[in-house]
């Protein structure tokens, strides 16, 4: 991707990644971004994909439309998880084959790896073990993705490669109340209650999993360089490194909304996976460092919030 005009297919362009990866590819100048809203092009639909693809011949494609949610969410529509999910990545990535893009990126998640897998999980640790049954749905998805960019490299020496984030936050977040991800459906829970003035805020679980979180503007960053830097058939962790409890991390975002009330703990709902940190050290190897600080990247996401909250399911 050395020339600034070349033809990049964004796909899924309105989410927390592909946002973030837009606002990075502008920044450095990139001025030939192509994008359709969900509106304007259903990635589920093979036909629509195919013609869309025949007429618009990007040059890279960086794949980051997905259908996503929460533990809650995962539990709850598990058949849309999987259909989706293999669905958007089918069709995104043959038809990227066909019409001879010469690099595409597809993003994953954390949850592919095993759920008891040795911390930090490395590449390697993938299939090695039973997943967390939460998300095993979106994992399978992810997981075929992933082995289909190895395929298509192996029997066509196509560009493909993957790229496994670990748990991300940021603008443009989905901050639904049940079907989020812990950081969001924290951040807005206690933005509400300090409005309303709640003397309590219930916190799901135990507060004892620890999760790593990476602020996606870090991830876009990853994502350019990866473009730019790796060409190799096995799939790349992406993390920051930095692990916290889910307790520490509700007292944190508490913090910096302000919420001055108590935490209630619900221990009926799931605590999911017990720890998830990613080993990153293969694209440390390559020169990727994250740069944003936990507490500055909730500060952000904070500040971001309202102009950008909505409740979309994915
Ligand atoms: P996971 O990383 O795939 O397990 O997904 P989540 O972000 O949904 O959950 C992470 C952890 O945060 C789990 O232990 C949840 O029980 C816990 N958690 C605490 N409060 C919440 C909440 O309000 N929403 C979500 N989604 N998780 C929460």
């Amino acid at each position: 991707m050395e020339d600034k005009s070349a033809k990049i297919f964004i796909a899924g362009h309105n989410g927390l990644v592909g946002s973030a990866i837009v606002r990075k590819l502008r920044n450095l100048g990139f001025t030939n971004l192509i994008l359709r809203s969900h509106h304007e092009l259903d990635l589920t639909r093979q036909f629509d994909v195919e013609t869309f693809f025949d007429i618009e011949k990007p040059q890279f494609v960086i794949l980051a439309a997905a259908k996503v949610g929460g533990i809650h969410a995962n539990n709850t529509y598990p058949a849309d998880f999987i259909s989706i999910n293999l669905q958007i990545q089918t069709n995104v990535i043959h038809s990227s084959y066909i019409n001879g893009v010469k690099k595409i990126m597809f993003l994953g998640s954390s949850c592919i790896y095993p759920k008891l897998a040795e911390q930090p999980i490395v590449e390697e640790a993938l299939l090695t073990g039973p997943l967390e049954p939460t998300n095993e749905w979106y994992a399978i998805a992810k997981i075929a993705g992933i082995k289909m960019c190895q395929a298509y490299r192996l029997q066509y020496k196509w560009d493909a490669i993957s790229l496994m984030p670990t748990n991300l936050y940021g603008a443009n977040d989905n901050f639904h109340p049940e079907n989020s991800h812990v950081l969001p459906a924290l951040m807005r829970r206690f933005h509400e209650a300090k409005v309303k003035g709640a003397k309590e805020v219930v916190v799901w679980g135990s507060g004892s999993p620890l999760r790593e979180f990476l602020h996606v503007d870090d991830l876009a960053d990853a994502v350019v360089f990866s473009m730019e830097k790796y060409s190799g058939l096995g799939h790349v962790n992406v993390g920051s490194g930095l692990e916290v409890t889910i307790k520490e991390l509700a007292e944190l975002v508490k913090e910096v909304v302000g919420f001055e009330g108590e935490l209630v703990w619900d221990s009926t709902k799931p605590d999911g996976t017990p720890r998830k940190l990613m080993d990153s050290s293969k694209l440390a190897a390559l020169g990727w460092v994250p740069k944003v600080s936990l507490r500055d990247g909730l500060v952000d996401t904070y500040r971001c919030m309202p102009c950008f909250f909505h409740f979309a399911e994915d």
